[in-house]
């Protein structure tokens, strides 16, 4: 059996041991820190149409770029049974993301093989999906059809010819403009637009950004520049932090208040204008969020990480295609997620971000 093991996993993500004792869900699961499992973000695609300069720099993600081959992809049969799995674990909330989760083709077969799955109380999922836009204006009205709920858009600037620059693949701002407008028109809100803030790149489109979408409907929430995967050539001084960007936008006229949470574990902390604008800012350098973190990530090809910044993931495709029951994949799910201690952005130091070699975001998913 122990040969078997290794065959089926890889060096790097063995499969995951079947516990002796199969305990069924009940729904409660806590890790090792005593944080639930909520969020399942499920990445379907590790390919992207943008070149994104702190994602997948075109130096590195080029023609001759390893992707992983189609068979090594988990199926939407596949996608769906590991979800129902985690459904059952407790998660409420399922994510899709990549890469760009549009590309994959289908997609929206699988959001409503996924918009049918059911808490065991019965409520439906928060069902989600985080893209670049480039395709929503084409796509939103059949996503919804199928059962999506909300779509997070991200946007990094309103100059055209710094968002150009950044997405490097000369992608216009007016597009993703216009996938968000028809995402919006048909029903897929409250959206929320995310903008990654990258010192000296885009840091001067802050305050156009607040001031364009606090007048929308939409809530604009600045990502702060992150160490994740090891082609981006992450460095600290290119972080602007969170408070810098609450100040700025005070200092240009747009007073912000704090206000609380929507709800435990949520990544963005909220300020609101005068207006009735709002904004939230995602500081997972300067201010880490792991002691609420309640959320799995799944890869592509069907391997679990417990942590955004895990330098290995546990194969669940591996168990599955094993031909295991859905009994002995839940009590190795509930095994994994019970051990638990990830913290990594409370532990990182400018001296551990590069240590170790990390998986990339476009691979895991964001
Ligand atoms: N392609 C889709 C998109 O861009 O929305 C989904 C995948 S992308 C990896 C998910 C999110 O991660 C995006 O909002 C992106 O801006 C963010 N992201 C990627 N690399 C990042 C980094 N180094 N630091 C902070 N956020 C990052
Ligand atoms: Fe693609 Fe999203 Fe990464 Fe940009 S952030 S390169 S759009 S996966
Ligand atoms: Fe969660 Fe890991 Fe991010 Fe901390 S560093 S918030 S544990 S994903």
């Amino acid at each position: 059996m122990a040969e078997k093991i290794i065959m089926l996993g890889d060096a790097r993500s063995p499969m995951p041991p079947i516990p002796a004792h199969l305990e069924p869900p009940t729904g409660l699961l806590a890790d090792a820190l005593a944080r639930p499992l909520h969020d399942l973000r499920i990445s379907v695609t590790d390919r992207c149409n943008f070149r994104c300069v702190y994602c997948m720099p075109k130096e590195v993600f080029d023609k001759d770029y390893a992707y992983l081959p189609h068979a090594a992809l988990l199926s939407f049969e596949e996608i769906t049974r590991i979800a129902s799995l985690f459904v059952a674990h407790g998660v409420e909330k399922l994510r899709l993301t990549g890469g760009e989760p549009l590309l994959r083709k289908d997609l929206e077969r699988l959001v409503g093989m996924l918009a049918a799955l059911r808490t065991p109380s019965g409520r439906p999922l928060d069902l989600t999906l985080t893209t670049n836009g480039s395709l929503l204006a084409k796509k939103a009205q059949s996503l919804k059809d199928a059962g999506l709920n909300r779509v997070t858009v991200s946007l990094d600037a309103l100059d055209d010819a710094i968002f150009r620059r950044m997405n490097d693949v000369d992608f216009a701002v007016a597009d993703v403009l216009a996938g968000i407008e028809a995402a919006h028109a048909a029903g897929l809100g409250p959206i929320k637009v995310n903008m990654v803030v990258k010192a000296g790149m885009n840091d001067q489109e802050i305050i156009p950004m607040a001031r364009h979408f606090m007048a929308t409907p939409y809530v604009l929430r600045f990502i702060e520049y992150m160490d994740v995967g090891a082609s981006n050539g992450w460095n600290l001084a290119e972080v602007i932090p969170s408070a810098e960007v609450v100040r700025r936008i005070t200092a240009a006229g747009m007073p912000l208040t704090a206000i609380g949470a929507n709800y435990t574990g949520e990544t963005a902390a909220r300020w609101r204008h005068a207006s009735g604008g709002e904004i939230g800012v995602i500081s997972s350098v300067t201010q880490a969020f792991c002691s609420d973190c309640s959320r799995a990530r799944l890869s592509t090809e069907g391997k679990l990480f417990t942590c955004l910044f895990a330098t290995r993931g546990h194969d669940l495709r591996a168990l599955l295609r094993a031909g295991h029951s859905d009994a002995e994949m839940s009590a190795a799910i509930g095994a994994l997620w019970r051990v638990r201690s990830d913290r990594y952005s409370e532990t990182r130091t400018i001296n551990t971000a590069g240590l170790e070699r990390k998986v990339e975001m476009s691979y895991i998913g964001g």
